[in-house]
């Protein structure tokens, strides 16, 4: 009883936001790691970022927020003595872009047109993009080159993807789960071009996926996962197509096969509720 009782308050605190861990008085889990040659992975509680060490500088990606920021920077001061050059965010979200006014003092910050739209729009607290781009974007920073590409809409109308050729690592955020289903009732999600930035991602040339979540992954997770939104979608529609209420088919959907993956307790009802509101947005009934 005592260590049911454990897992279901570690699982509580998986679902909360940062700032509890501080209100806690517990230190928040920070890390550097090393995915392979010149790009580590920065991690802040459940949030990761990626940043590759050149010699010319550090070209870093989602800051998180303003205390994890400032961590980071002391940090690559100390273990790299190298400034930020650019600081390239994911997608406009608030929980992955906060605190890029720490790095602007040295670092270009850049981010798809539309991130920059958002970031305005909804006031995120952080330093707003100078550069931005539609489709694609090359950065060369001390012989080091990082490709920034759009795939289009999924979670969110902004994400980008960053492709570290020399490494053949991919970054990716929030989009992509590794063996996970998705967060909770899909907010800010664009179907079916989520299914399409997927095969996208498919067709590019990569072996590590490193996602803003949780584990890091390889390329064929990308197909594990547009095949879990396939087969959601698929009946969840096939159920609306027969008139069920979302409340008739949610019993009825059967994909067993991902109760292993991340989130599923949690989330599945969730994710079943949020496809069921985007199948019927795009269907007309009987
Ligand atoms: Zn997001």
């Amino acid at each position: 009883m005592v260590m049911r009782n454990f897992a279901v308050w570690l699982m509580a605190l998986a679902l909360l936001p940062a700032p509890f861990f501080q209100a806690l008085g517990q230190s928040p889990k920070r890390e550097i790691t090393r995915i392979a040659g010149e790009v580590y992975r920065f991690q802040n509680n459940f949030h990761y970022s990626v940043f590759a060490v050149t010699p010319a500088g550090i070209i870093a990606t989602d800051p998180i927020d303003a205390d994890a920021a400032r961590w980071l920077k002391a940090e690559l001061k100390r273990r790299f003595n190298k400034p930020v050059r650019f600081l390239i965010y994911s997608h406009d979200h608030r929980d992955h872009v906060a605190g890029g006014e720490v790095f602007a003092d040295t670092a270009v910050v850049i981010a798809h047109e539309n991130a920059k739209r958002d970031i305005l729009d909804e006031k995120r607290p952080t330093a707003v993009p100078e550069v931005t781009f539609a489709d694609r974007m090359t950065i060369e920073l001390g012989g080091t080159v990082v490709e920034l590409t759009y795939v289009g809409r999924n979670h969110s109308d902004n994400s980008i993807v960053l492709r570290f050729p020399k490494e053949r690592i991919l970054f990716a955020v929030d989009f992509i789960p590794v063996r996970s289903i998705a967060f909770r009732d899909f907010p800010d999600a664009w179907f079916p071009d989520w299914i399409e930035s997927l095969r996208r991602v498919e067709a590019m040339d990569f072996d590590i996926l490193a996602p803003g979540h949780g584990r890091l992954g390889k390329k064929e997770d990308v197909a594990l996962f547009r095949e879990y939104l396939e087969s959601l979608r698929g009946q969840v529609q096939k159920y609306a197509r027969e008139g069920k209420t979302l409340d008739e088919m949610k019993p009825l959907i059967q994909l067993g096969q991902y109760e292993s993956w991340g989130g599923y307790k949690n989330w599945f009802q969730l994710n079943i509720e949020g496809m069921y509101r985007m199948v019927q947005a795009n269907r007309r009934g009987n």
